[in-house]
Protein backbone atom coordinates (compact mmCIF):
# COMPACT_ATOMS: atom_id res chain seq x y z
CA UNK A 1 0.00 0.00 0.00
CA UNK A 2 3.00 2.35 -0.32
CA UNK A 3 1.36 3.43 -3.60
CA UNK A 4 -0.99 5.48 -2.10
CA UNK A 5 1.46 7.45 -0.70
CA UNK A 6 3.34 7.91 -3.87
CA UNK A 7 -0.28 8.61 -5.34
CA UNK A 8 -1.00 11.44 -2.77
CA UNK A 9 2.48 12.68 -4.07
CA UNK A 10 1.35 12.74 -7.44
CA UNK A 11 -2.42 14.15 -6.57
CA UNK A 12 -1.46 17.03 -4.76
CA UNK A 13 2.22 18.06 -5.15
CA UNK A 14 3.78 17.58 -1.90
CA UNK A 15 4.21 14.20 0.48
CA UNK A 16 2.05 13.02 2.92
CA UNK A 17 2.62 13.43 6.89
CA UNK A 18 1.68 9.70 7.21
CA UNK A 19 -0.04 6.43 6.29
CA UNK A 20 -2.22 5.08 8.21
CA UNK A 21 -4.47 1.96 7.98
CA UNK A 22 -8.28 0.78 9.45
CA UNK A 23 -9.76 -2.84 8.51
CA UNK A 24 -12.75 -3.95 7.66
CA UNK A 25 -14.39 -6.97 9.81
CA UNK A 26 -16.80 -9.68 10.03
CA UNK A 27 -18.88 -10.38 13.34
CA UNK A 28 -18.87 -13.86 14.23
CA UNK A 29 -21.86 -13.61 16.55
CA UNK A 30 -24.44 -11.08 17.84
CA UNK A 31 -26.64 -9.44 15.69
CA UNK A 32 -28.64 -6.16 15.72
CA UNK A 33 -27.68 -6.11 19.55
CA UNK A 34 -25.36 -3.29 19.46
CA UNK A 35 -28.12 -0.68 19.56
CA UNK A 36 -29.51 -2.77 22.27
CA UNK A 37 -26.64 -2.40 25.05
CA UNK A 38 -25.89 -5.77 24.06
CA UNK A 39 -22.41 -7.99 22.90
CA UNK A 40 -20.89 -8.27 19.86
CA UNK A 41 -18.12 -10.35 19.12
CA UNK A 42 -16.29 -9.20 15.85
CA UNK A 43 -12.52 -9.39 14.27
CA UNK A 44 -10.75 -7.28 12.18
CA UNK A 45 -10.21 -8.45 8.64
CA UNK A 46 -6.47 -8.05 6.61
CA UNK A 47 -9.08 -6.31 4.58
CA UNK A 48 -7.58 -2.40 5.21
CA UNK A 49 -8.59 0.95 4.20
CA UNK A 50 -5.12 2.93 3.99
CA UNK A 51 -5.29 6.72 4.05
CA UNK A 52 -2.17 9.27 3.50
CA UNK A 53 -2.92 12.01 4.98
CA UNK A 54 -1.46 15.83 5.78
CA UNK A 55 -2.51 18.23 8.10
CA UNK A 56 -3.54 21.66 6.41
CA UNK A 57 -3.59 24.91 8.86
CA UNK A 58 -6.11 26.64 6.13
CA UNK A 59 -9.73 24.75 6.99
CA UNK A 60 -9.47 23.35 3.62
CA UNK A 61 -10.54 19.86 3.18
CA UNK A 62 -9.79 17.77 -0.05
CA UNK A 63 -10.53 14.03 -0.24
CA UNK A 64 -9.98 11.90 -3.13
CA UNK A 65 -10.57 8.19 -3.46
CA UNK A 66 -8.59 5.71 -5.46
CA UNK A 67 -11.59 3.51 -5.73
CA UNK A 68 -13.80 6.27 -7.02
CA UNK A 69 -13.56 7.59 -10.64
CA UNK A 70 -13.99 11.31 -10.01
CA UNK A 71 -11.76 14.60 -8.97
CA UNK A 72 -10.62 15.67 -5.59
CA UNK A 73 -13.40 16.99 -3.11
CA UNK A 74 -12.69 19.93 -1.80
CA UNK A 75 -14.68 21.45 1.43
CA UNK A 76 -13.91 24.02 3.87
CA UNK A 77 -13.82 22.44 7.26
CA UNK A 78 -15.97 24.84 9.18
CA UNK A 79 -18.93 24.46 6.89
CA UNK A 80 -19.58 20.79 6.92
CA UNK A 81 -22.81 20.13 7.85
CA UNK A 82 -25.10 16.88 8.35
CA UNK A 83 -26.45 16.03 5.27
CA UNK A 84 -24.21 19.02 3.34
CA UNK A 85 -21.61 16.15 1.49
CA UNK A 86 -23.16 13.60 -1.13
CA UNK A 87 -21.06 10.18 -2.17
CA UNK A 88 -18.58 8.28 -0.38
CA UNK A 89 -16.89 11.88 0.55
CA UNK A 90 -19.63 12.19 3.48
CA UNK A 91 -17.90 9.98 5.30
CA UNK A 92 -14.60 11.19 5.54
CA UNK A 93 -15.66 14.92 5.63
CA UNK A 94 -18.25 13.25 8.74
CA UNK A 95 -15.34 12.61 11.01
CA UNK A 96 -13.60 15.86 10.35
CA UNK A 97 -17.30 17.27 11.48
CA UNK A 98 -17.76 15.09 14.36
CA UNK A 99 -14.44 16.03 15.69
CA UNK A 100 -14.91 19.48 14.95
CA UNK A 101 -18.27 19.47 16.79
CA UNK A 102 -17.00 17.97 19.88
CA UNK A 103 -14.75 20.71 20.11
CA UNK A 104 -11.23 18.96 18.96
CA UNK A 105 -9.19 21.63 16.57
CA UNK A 106 -8.88 19.94 13.67
CA UNK A 107 -8.11 22.31 10.84
CA UNK A 108 -7.98 21.07 7.09
CA UNK A 109 -6.46 18.05 5.17
CA UNK A 110 -5.28 16.85 2.39
CA UNK A 111 -6.45 12.69 1.95
CA UNK A 112 -5.71 9.91 -0.61
CA UNK A 113 -7.51 6.67 0.33
CA UNK A 114 -7.26 3.11 -0.95
CA UNK A 115 -9.06 0.49 0.26
CA UNK A 116 -9.18 -3.69 -0.21
CA UNK A 117 -12.62 -4.05 2.12
CA UNK A 118 -15.24 -5.03 0.00
CA UNK A 119 -17.71 -2.53 -0.23
CA UNK A 120 -21.36 -3.35 0.27
CA UNK A 121 -20.73 -6.63 1.82
CA UNK A 122 -21.39 -6.18 5.17
CA UNK A 123 -17.70 -6.29 5.88
CA UNK A 124 -17.74 -2.63 6.89
CA UNK A 125 -15.76 -0.77 4.12
CA UNK A 126 -17.39 2.71 5.52
CA UNK A 127 -16.07 2.11 9.57
CA UNK A 128 -12.73 1.26 7.84
CA UNK A 129 -12.61 4.80 5.82
CA UNK A 130 -14.06 6.57 9.08
CA UNK A 131 -11.62 5.21 11.41
CA UNK A 132 -8.60 5.68 9.31
CA UNK A 133 -9.31 9.25 8.85
CA UNK A 134 -9.87 9.56 12.67
CA UNK A 135 -6.87 8.10 13.65
CA UNK A 136 -4.85 9.82 11.10
CA UNK A 137 -6.57 13.17 12.52
CA UNK A 138 -6.08 12.41 16.36
CA UNK A 139 -2.13 11.88 15.39
CA UNK A 140 -2.01 14.66 12.84
CA UNK A 141 -3.68 17.43 15.83
CA UNK A 142 -2.06 15.10 18.89
CA UNK A 143 -5.80 15.14 19.97
CA UNK A 144 -4.57 12.64 22.12
CA UNK A 145 -8.08 10.36 22.06
CA UNK A 146 -8.50 7.01 23.44
CA UNK A 147 -9.54 4.49 20.91
CA UNK A 148 -13.39 4.02 21.86
CA UNK A 149 -13.29 7.79 21.38
CA UNK A 150 -12.58 7.67 17.96
CA UNK A 151 -14.76 4.82 17.36
CA UNK A 152 -17.78 7.05 18.55
CA UNK A 153 -17.06 9.75 17.14
CA UNK A 154 -16.82 7.81 13.31
CA UNK A 155 -19.90 6.13 14.46
CA UNK A 156 -21.52 9.44 15.69
CA UNK A 157 -20.24 10.47 11.23
CA UNK A 158 -21.81 7.52 9.99
CA UNK A 159 -25.27 8.10 11.97
CA UNK A 160 -25.36 12.66 11.69
CA UNK A 161 -23.78 13.32 8.92
CA UNK A 162 -23.93 10.27 6.52
CA UNK A 163 -27.71 9.82 8.42
CA UNK A 164 -27.09 5.57 8.60
CA UNK A 165 -27.86 4.47 11.83
CA UNK A 166 -25.44 2.28 12.25
CA UNK A 167 -24.17 1.19 15.97
CA UNK A 168 -20.70 1.14 17.09
CA UNK A 169 -19.63 -2.45 16.87
CA UNK A 170 -17.79 -1.58 13.42
CA UNK A 171 -15.63 1.46 14.39
CA UNK A 172 -15.03 -0.50 17.69
CA UNK A 173 -13.94 -3.56 16.27
CA UNK A 174 -11.67 -1.63 13.13
CA UNK A 175 -9.96 0.68 16.41
CA UNK A 176 -9.44 -1.64 18.98
CA UNK A 177 -9.53 -5.17 17.32
CA UNK A 178 -5.75 -7.47 18.03
CA UNK A 179 -3.84 -9.72 15.80
CA UNK A 180 -5.34 -13.59 16.17
CA UNK A 181 -8.50 -12.75 18.33
CA UNK A 182 -12.02 -11.71 18.10
CA UNK A 183 -13.28 -8.50 20.16
CA UNK A 184 -15.15 -9.80 23.11
CA UNK A 185 -17.27 -5.97 23.32
CA UNK A 186 -19.99 -5.04 25.52
CA UNK A 187 -21.75 -2.34 23.58
CA UNK A 188 -23.32 -0.60 27.07
CA UNK A 189 -19.96 0.95 28.40
CA UNK A 190 -17.37 -0.31 25.60
CA UNK A 191 -15.91 -2.37 27.52
CA UNK A 192 -14.03 -5.19 25.57
CA UNK A 193 -11.71 -8.06 26.06
CA UNK A 194 -9.36 -9.31 23.65
CA UNK A 195 -10.48 -13.26 22.85
CA UNK A 196 -8.07 -15.34 21.42
CA UNK A 197 -9.41 -16.85 18.48
CA UNK A 198 -6.72 -18.83 16.86
CA UNK A 199 -8.82 -21.08 14.58
CA UNK A 200 -5.83 -22.22 12.80
CA UNK A 201 -4.02 -24.13 15.79
CA UNK A 202 -7.09 -26.18 16.64
CA UNK A 203 -6.91 -27.42 12.70
CA UNK A 204 -10.46 -25.00 12.27
CA UNK A 205 -11.10 -21.59 9.58
CA UNK A 206 -13.96 -19.28 9.36
CA UNK A 207 -14.82 -18.66 5.85
CA UNK A 208 -16.40 -15.71 4.59
CA UNK A 209 -18.98 -16.07 1.98
CA UNK A 210 -19.73 -12.44 0.19
CA UNK A 211 -22.76 -13.14 -1.71
CA UNK A 212 -22.14 -10.09 -3.88
CA UNK A 213 -25.40 -9.05 -2.84
CA UNK A 214 -25.16 -5.54 -2.34
CA UNK A 215 -27.12 -4.46 1.13
CA UNK A 216 -28.35 -1.06 1.51
CA UNK A 217 -28.80 -0.52 5.45
CA UNK A 218 -29.97 2.88 4.76
CA UNK A 219 -33.39 1.40 2.91
CA UNK A 220 -35.47 1.97 6.08
CA UNK A 221 -35.36 -2.13 7.35
CA UNK A 222 -32.94 -1.22 9.89
CA UNK A 223 -34.38 1.41 11.08
CA UNK A 224 -37.69 -0.13 11.58
CA UNK A 225 -35.78 -3.54 13.84
CA UNK A 226 -34.29 -0.73 15.62
CA UNK A 227 -37.77 0.98 16.54
CA UNK A 228 -39.47 -2.14 16.84
CA UNK A 229 -36.37 -3.18 19.58
CA UNK A 230 -36.84 0.34 21.57
CA UNK A 231 -40.74 -0.31 21.45
CA UNK A 232 -39.94 -3.53 22.72
CA UNK A 233 -37.89 -2.12 25.33
CA UNK A 234 -40.40 0.41 26.41
CA UNK A 235 -43.23 -1.77 26.77
CA UNK A 236 -41.45 -3.86 28.99
CA UNK A 237 -39.76 -1.12 31.42
CA UNK A 238 -36.39 -1.36 30.42
CA UNK A 239 -33.41 1.34 29.35
CA UNK A 240 -32.42 -1.40 26.53
CA UNK A 241 -32.94 -5.17 25.80
CA UNK A 242 -29.76 -5.70 27.10
CA UNK A 243 -31.49 -5.36 30.73
CA UNK A 244 -33.47 -9.09 29.45
CA UNK A 245 -31.49 -12.17 30.01
CA UNK A 246 -32.35 -15.29 28.74
CA UNK A 247 -33.76 -16.85 31.97
CA UNK A 248 -36.63 -13.91 32.05
CA UNK A 249 -37.45 -14.10 28.16
CA UNK A 250 -40.52 -16.42 28.32
CA UNK A 251 -41.71 -13.87 30.69
CA UNK A 252 -40.85 -11.01 28.72
CA UNK A 253 -42.80 -12.70 25.25
CA UNK A 254 -45.56 -12.83 27.42
CA UNK A 255 -46.27 -9.39 28.19
CA UNK A 256 -45.75 -8.14 24.91
CA UNK A 257 -48.83 -8.25 22.69
CA UNK A 258 -47.21 -6.74 19.44
CA UNK A 259 -45.84 -10.18 17.26
CA UNK A 260 -43.49 -8.05 15.33
CA UNK A 261 -42.25 -6.80 18.56
CA UNK A 262 -41.88 -10.19 20.29
CA UNK A 263 -39.97 -11.56 17.24
CA UNK A 264 -37.46 -9.08 17.70
CA UNK A 265 -37.27 -9.30 21.27
CA UNK A 266 -36.82 -12.96 20.99
CA UNK A 267 -33.53 -12.24 18.28
CA UNK A 268 -32.07 -9.90 20.40
CA UNK A 269 -32.19 -11.39 24.20
CA UNK A 270 -31.02 -14.59 22.19
CA UNK A 271 -28.34 -13.28 20.56
CA UNK A 272 -27.23 -11.91 23.52
CA UNK A 273 -26.71 -15.38 24.80
CA UNK A 274 -25.23 -16.88 22.18
CA UNK A 275 -22.35 -14.49 22.35
CA UNK A 276 -22.06 -14.97 25.98
CA UNK A 277 -22.23 -19.04 25.56
CA UNK A 278 -19.84 -18.70 22.26
CA UNK A 279 -17.43 -16.64 24.74
CA UNK A 280 -17.55 -19.79 26.98
CA UNK A 281 -16.78 -22.48 24.73
CA UNK A 282 -13.42 -20.19 23.34
CA UNK A 283 -12.56 -19.92 27.24
CA UNK A 284 -13.38 -23.47 27.55
CA UNK A 285 -11.22 -24.52 24.15
CA UNK A 286 -14.33 -25.99 22.42
CA UNK A 287 -14.60 -23.82 19.46
CA UNK A 288 -16.28 -26.55 17.33
CA UNK A 289 -19.31 -26.23 19.31
CA UNK A 290 -19.60 -22.98 18.27
CA UNK A 291 -20.56 -23.99 15.16
CA UNK A 292 -23.90 -24.99 16.40
CA UNK A 293 -24.41 -21.66 17.87
CA UNK A 294 -23.87 -20.30 14.60
CA UNK A 295 -26.71 -22.18 12.94
CA UNK A 296 -29.02 -21.36 15.88
CA UNK A 297 -27.87 -17.46 15.29
CA UNK A 298 -29.11 -17.97 11.90
CA UNK A 299 -32.26 -18.97 12.36
CA UNK A 300 -32.87 -16.01 14.72
CA UNK A 301 -32.29 -13.85 11.96
CA UNK A 302 -33.98 -15.54 9.14
CA UNK A 303 -37.17 -15.89 11.19
CA UNK A 304 -37.43 -13.95 14.33
CA UNK A 305 -35.55 -10.66 12.47
CA UNK A 306 -36.48 -11.09 9.22
CA UNK A 307 -33.34 -9.73 7.76
CA UNK A 308 -31.36 -13.10 5.61
CA UNK A 309 -32.10 -13.32 2.27
CA UNK A 310 -32.30 -16.04 0.05
CA UNK A 311 -28.52 -16.00 -1.28
CA UNK A 312 -27.69 -16.03 2.28
CA UNK A 313 -30.02 -19.03 3.43
CA UNK A 314 -28.62 -21.26 0.31
CA UNK A 315 -24.60 -19.84 1.25
CA UNK A 316 -25.26 -21.05 5.38
CA UNK A 317 -27.26 -24.49 4.18
CA UNK A 318 -24.63 -25.31 1.08
CA UNK A 319 -22.35 -24.72 3.82
CA UNK A 320 -23.32 -26.94 6.51
CA UNK A 321 -24.76 -29.88 4.41
CA UNK A 322 -21.25 -30.10 2.88
CA UNK A 323 -20.03 -30.47 6.48
CA UNK A 324 -19.81 -27.57 7.70
CA UNK A 325 -19.89 -27.11 11.82
CA UNK A 326 -22.08 -24.00 11.32
CA UNK A 327 -22.70 -20.93 9.44
CA UNK A 328 -24.60 -17.68 9.87
CA UNK A 329 -24.92 -14.34 8.32
CA UNK A 330 -23.31 -11.96 9.43
CA UNK A 331 -23.68 -7.53 9.52
CA UNK A 332 -26.56 -5.97 8.85
CA UNK A 333 -28.61 -8.69 5.91
CA UNK A 334 -30.63 -8.30 3.28
CA UNK A 335 -27.39 -9.39 1.08
CA UNK A 336 -23.74 -8.81 2.44
CA UNK A 337 -21.59 -12.13 3.70
CA UNK A 338 -21.83 -15.08 5.91
CA UNK A 339 -19.54 -17.16 7.80
CA UNK A 340 -19.00 -20.46 7.78
CA UNK A 341 -16.41 -22.49 10.71
CA UNK A 342 -15.31 -25.60 9.17
CA UNK A 343 -12.40 -27.78 9.54
CA UNK A 344 -9.59 -26.43 7.44
CA UNK A 345 -9.34 -29.81 6.08
CA UNK A 346 -13.18 -29.69 4.80
CA UNK A 347 -12.81 -25.87 3.55
CA UNK A 348 -12.25 -26.19 0.17
CA UNK A 349 -14.61 -29.02 -0.45
CA UNK A 350 -17.43 -26.60 1.60
CA UNK A 351 -16.33 -23.63 -0.30
CA UNK A 352 -17.34 -25.44 -3.82
CA UNK A 353 -19.92 -26.62 -2.28
CA UNK A 354 -21.39 -22.99 -1.98
CA UNK A 355 -20.06 -21.96 -5.30
CA UNK A 356 -22.08 -24.83 -7.05
CA UNK A 357 -25.07 -24.19 -5.18
CA UNK A 358 -24.80 -20.68 -6.17
CA UNK A 359 -24.63 -21.60 -9.90
CA UNK A 360 -26.91 -24.56 -9.80
CA UNK A 361 -29.62 -21.43 -8.21
CA UNK A 362 -28.44 -19.19 -10.67
CA UNK A 363 -26.67 -16.94 -8.59
CA UNK A 364 -23.87 -14.88 -8.91
CA UNK A 365 -20.35 -16.49 -8.01
CA UNK A 366 -20.22 -15.80 -4.50
CA UNK A 367 -16.78 -14.86 -3.15
CA UNK A 368 -14.97 -16.78 -0.55
CA UNK A 369 -12.08 -15.83 1.41
CA UNK A 370 -10.51 -16.95 5.31
CA UNK A 371 -11.05 -14.53 7.53
CA UNK A 372 -7.70 -14.36 9.59
CA UNK A 373 -8.14 -12.20 12.65
CA UNK A 374 -5.92 -9.46 12.16
CA UNK A 375 -5.13 -6.13 13.95
CA UNK A 376 -6.98 -2.84 14.67
CA UNK A 377 -6.18 0.58 13.23
CA UNK A 378 -2.80 1.28 12.88
CA UNK A 379 -0.06 3.98 11.98
CA UNK A 380 2.12 2.44 9.07
CA UNK A 381 4.64 4.89 8.45
P1 LIG B 1 -20.24 -1.59 4.13
O1 LIG B 1 -19.77 -0.73 5.24
O2 LIG B 1 -20.92 -2.82 4.62
O3 LIG B 1 -19.17 -1.94 3.14
P2 LIG B 1 -21.81 0.71 3.57
O4 LIG B 1 -22.95 0.95 2.66
O5 LIG B 1 -21.98 0.99 5.00
O6 LIG B 1 -21.33 -0.78 3.32
O7 LIG B 1 -20.57 1.58 3.07
C1 LIG B 1 -20.16 1.54 1.73
C2 LIG B 1 -19.86 2.95 1.27
O8 LIG B 1 -18.62 3.40 1.87
C3 LIG B 1 -19.60 3.04 -0.22
O9 LIG B 1 -20.81 3.18 -0.93
C4 LIG B 1 -18.75 4.31 -0.29
O10 LIG B 1 -19.55 5.47 -0.21
C5 LIG B 1 -17.92 4.22 0.97
N1 LIG B 1 -16.63 3.58 0.68
C6 LIG B 1 -16.20 2.37 1.10
N2 LIG B 1 -14.94 2.11 0.64
C7 LIG B 1 -14.58 3.18 -0.10
C8 LIG B 1 -13.41 3.54 -0.84
N3 LIG B 1 -12.38 2.71 -0.95
N4 LIG B 1 -13.40 4.73 -1.44
C9 LIG B 1 -14.44 5.57 -1.37
N5 LIG B 1 -15.56 5.28 -0.70
C10 LIG B 1 -15.65 4.12 -0.06
MG1 LIG C 1 -21.06 0.17 6.66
Amino acid sequence: MSGVAAEFGELYGHAPDGVWAAPGRVNLIGEYTDFNEGFVLPLALPHTAVAAVSRRDDGILRLHSRDVDGPVVELGADALKPGGVDGWAAYPAGVVWALREAGHAVGGADVHLASTVPTGAGLSSSAALEVVTALALNDLYGLGLTRPRLALLAQRAENAFVGVPCGVMDQMASACAEDGHALFLDTRDLSYRQVPFDLAAVGLRLLVVDTRVKHALGDGAYAERRAGCEAGARALGVRALREVDAAQLSDALGRLSDETVRRYVRHVVSDNDRVARTIALLDAGDVRAVGAVLVEGHASLRDDLRVSCPELDLAVAAAVGAGALGARMTGGGFGGSAVVLVDADAADAVAGAVRAAFREAGHAEPGVFTAVPSGGARRLG
